[in-house]
């Protein structure tokens, strides 16, 4: 099949490349020139685990193409795919405006049939909205199908490969054929393919990124309560975890959620929620508790301290908002970033693969070091914020002899509180007992 992708971030990239993969003929559109320029030449532009291989070999057998010129890349396509970005606009909702101006320009560009996919995160109704956009300039057959992407970074091909299900909005028969052949040879295994009517596809993305924030939220809540009341969360969360009407899964708890997902997506059904007058409690929670979880370890910090973080230097370990990705939108750690520096501290921070966007956002306002001990040189304390499997058994020694105090404050409950006791460290993480 012939598919066109526009918007070739992480979401399109790897629709991209998977397509490919399965032996469609794919051509990806994007505005952004020096980005396609590199695709082009061979040269991947996200870090995800496993996509390099697959992006190499599908570019040199030619399925995988990359262009900035839309009518070129979508004239031979019998599907277009957009996954473009949904930020939150200054009220909350989701920003339409690149998905409804790549519809516009896509009327223009029509001149048979075609079916438009939303793989962007849209509110319930953006179909109709494509629709209307799409009808502005061209008068002939198409279809707009919505289906929404459940991949997680870190671990996106094999998400997108292996999908638990691929939801599927349309209300035409003839998109539903086509679309249930594209994605048949992802399904072999018996995963299913859920055919629903538009506006349900687009609340069950919402619907699914809001109930896994709440979980994690929930979470934190319990692990607040946990440093209240002397309980261990780990115990409590290996006790609820067994059930499996809970499930063992996203049962961690942490500095937040962050990522380009969550946030705003929790946000945006909140919005669309007041807009016909309903309100959304629980998730005015979520939202809240995640605020203020962001920052937790900060009054940790401050309380060791003793309220002086001026002249203080910290090494920080990891900066993406989750392991495995170098995507840095909403992470914790630039919180925690922020309110250091604000606090007259100083930071040096390392990162496997975000720290190059890091760089680009914030400049030389941290410094940057070349390995994770190299961070920790004329530290007064360690703060760690993104679960790399790399941190988890570190070189203890190294740390006691390049930290000034043995201070180790860990958003991510990566050690064993009890060994690390042993081992005579300050050590302070989410929902245990504190060591000192
Ligand atoms: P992204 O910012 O990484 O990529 C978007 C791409 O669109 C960029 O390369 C940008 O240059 C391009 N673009 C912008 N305007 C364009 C235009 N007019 N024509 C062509 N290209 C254009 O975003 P993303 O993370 O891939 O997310 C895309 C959508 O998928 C969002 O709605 C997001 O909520 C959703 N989503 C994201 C994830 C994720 O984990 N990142 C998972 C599921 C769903």
């Amino acid at each position: 099949m012939k598919i066109a992708v526009v918007g070739t971030g992480y979401v399109g990239l790897v629709t991209g490349t998977c397509f490919a993969e399965t032996g469609n003929d794919v051509t990806c559109v994007d505005i952004d020139r020096r980005k396609v320029e590199k695709l082009a030449n061979g040269e991947i532009t996200i870090y995800e685990p496993g996509l390099e291989k697959l992006f190499l070999r599908n570019l040199k057998e030619g399925r995988l193409n990359f262009t900035t010129d839309l009518e070129a890349g979508i004239k031979d396509a019998s599907i277009v795919f957009l996954a473009l970005p949904t930020p939150p606009g200054e009220d909350g909702s989701a920003d339409l405006k690149y998905v409804l101006g790549v519809a516009e320009d896509i009327g223009k560009l029509l001149t048979d049939y075609k079916v438009l996919v939303d793989k962007s995160t849209v509110p319930v109704g953006t179909a109709e909205k494509v629709h209307a956009a799409v009808a502005k300039n061209y008068t002939g057959e198409f279809d707009i199908v919505s289906n929404p992407e459940f991949l997680r970074e870190g671990v996106a091909v094999d998400d997108f490969m292996k999908p638990d299900r691929v939801v599927i909005g349309t209300s035409s028969e003839r998109a539903r054929k086509l679309m249930g052949e594209l994605y048949s040879p992802f399904v072999r295994s018996g995963n299913p393919v859920i055919y629903m009517d538009e506006r349900s596809a687009e609340l069950t993305k919402y619907a699914a990124n809001s109930f896994l924030a709440t979980k994690i939220s929930f979470m934190n809540e319990i692990a607040q309560l946990c440093e209240k009341l002397g309980a261990d969360v780990d115990m409590v969360r290996l006790g609820i975890g067994s059930d499996d009407r809970i499930g063992k899964r996203f049962l961690f708890p942490g500095i937040g959620y962050g990522g380009s997902c969550f946030p705003k997506d929790v946000q945006a059904l909140v919005k669309s929620s007041r807009e016909v007058a309903y309100d959304f409690q629980i998730l005015n929670a979520v939202m809240d508790v995640n605020e203020k979880q962001k920052l937790h370890l900060l009054p940790k910090v401050r309380r060791y301290f003793k309220d002086d973080l001026k002249g203080k230097h910290f090494a920080l370990w990891g900066l993406a908002f989750k392991p495995n990705t170098d995507d840095i939108r909403e992470a914790p750690a630039l919180y925690i970033i922020e309110e250091l520096l604000a606090a007259g501290a100083t930071v040096t921070a390392f990162d496997p693969e975000a720290m190059k966007n890091v760089r680009q956002a914030i400049g030389d306002r941290i410094n940057y070091a070349e390995n994770q001990y190299d961070a920790l040189k004329g530290a007064d304390a360690l703060i760690i914020a993104t679960e790399w499997n790399e941190f988890r058994t570190p070189d203890f020694l190294k740390i006691v002899t390049s930290l000034k105090n043995k201070a180790i404050f860990d958003g991510r409950n990566l050690f064993d509180v009890a060994a690390i006791a042993e081992l005579g460290f300050h050590y302070e993480s989410i929902g245990r007992k504190a060591v000192t």
